[in-house]
């Protein structure tokens, strides 16, 4: 064998179950994640997971958690796990409502355990830590059972979003983008964007759905580290109108979706960064268009009150679908992006 090609025995995952993913019906368990620390020689970290699975068609993995600090995702598809009935499925919902199941009982974006980022440990290794772990299993095992999969985001901890759906797209691949665009227009969120350049490249979740060839979309619904039952509403909404689409739940009541507005997140010149350490005065609201050359925010120093406040400028014009929420800030700290009309790649 060729140093290039996996060994199965070592590229296997170490992540047990008591899920059969093959089974019919409704399984709630959990992924066991191998952990042996002083306190627990042979313990291992348990990632809660939903399975059902009844009568014939496709598969849909459902996440949220990926980054724990962002809880519209795992208020809604919690709620799915236990409100869906059995026999409305056609088909087979993994739901993992808290993938990152530290990060997440933490209320942190990355994992206590080993710092680990999900979004940034894509396609996972399974001699990792208990992140790599995680991301491992989704993509060598979860990802290939799946035709769709969606993963919830929002802004977290230090931004916060416009309520939108979210998806990337990719050059070269017309027939997948066409897709993946029809459903971010039945998911019907107000806006919609589609990531050009996406964050974490080919580390993220969405790099390894491209992959493994399923279809993906996601959100960033609203964030600053808290729930706004408007995000949720959005989510719920979306994710419901995307079951029934797919005939996964197709019977499923739906509120009728008014189509989205698409709007593109392309390179730098999309992002404000601070140039100082200080307190940001943001200068415009969510949701606000902005033109090029404009005053973003003001970077304070109440600390030398008589040192001019720094300010800051779009480098182009769109609408601000993303903002900073905490007042202090350090100098490489994002404190805004934009969103420009959807003009194709
Ligand atoms: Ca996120």
């Amino acid at each position: 064998m060729s140093p290039a090609q996996a060994d199965p025995e070592v590229s296997a995952s170490k992540i047990g179950t008591t899920i059969d993913f093959d089974a019919p019906g409704r399984q709630t368990g959990f992924l066991r994640v191998p952990h042996s620390t002083h306190e627990s020689a042979y313990g291992w970290i348990p990632v809660p997971v939903v399975c059902i699975r009844h009568g014939t068609g496709p598969t849909m993995l459902l996440m949220a958690g990926n980054h724990g600090d962002e809880y519209e995702g795992q208020v809604a598809l919690s709620r799915l796990a236990r409100t869906l009935r059995l026999e409305d499925v056609q088909g087979r919902l993994i739901i993992l409502p808290a993938v990152n199941a530290p990060a997440a009982a933490a209320g942190r974006r990355t994992s206590p355990i080993d710092g680990g980022n999900l979004n940034r440990a894509f396609p996972g290794d399974p001699e990792g830590g208990p992140t790599a772990m995680i991301a491992h299993f989704v993509d060598s095992v979860l990802l290939p059972l799946c035709d769709y999969a969606a993963d919830f985001h929002s802004g977290g901890s230090s931004l916060a979003y416009v309520p939108c759906a979210q998806a990337n797209v990719f050059p070269g691949m017309e027939s997948r983008n066409k897709t993946v665009l029809e459903l971010l227009d039945v998911f019907g969120a107000p806006v919609s964007y589609v990531a050009t350049r996406p964050m974490g490249a080919e580390r993220a979740f969405g790099a390894s759905a491209r992959r493994r060839g399923v279809i993906a979309m996601g959100t960033e619904a609203g964030g600053g580290g808290t729930v706004a039952p408007s995000a949720v509403k959005m989510l719920e909404s979306g994710l419901h109108r995307v079951l029934r689409h797919l005939e996964i739940v197709p019977e499923l009541a739906v509120e009728p979706g008014r189509g989205t507005r698409l709007v593109e997140v392309g390179g730098p010149d999309y992002f404000v960064y601070a140039n100082e350490s200080g307190l940001f005065e943001p200068a415009v609201e969510l949701g606000e268009g902005v033109a090029a050359g404009q005053l973003a925010g003001l970077m304070h120093f109440p600390l030398t009150p008589w040192r001019d406040p720094d300010p800051m400028y779009f480098a182009r014009a769109g609408m601000v679908l993303c903002r900073r929420v905490p007042g202090r800030t350090e100098r490489g700290d994002c404190v805004f992006h934009l969103g420009s009309d959807y003009r194709g790649l």
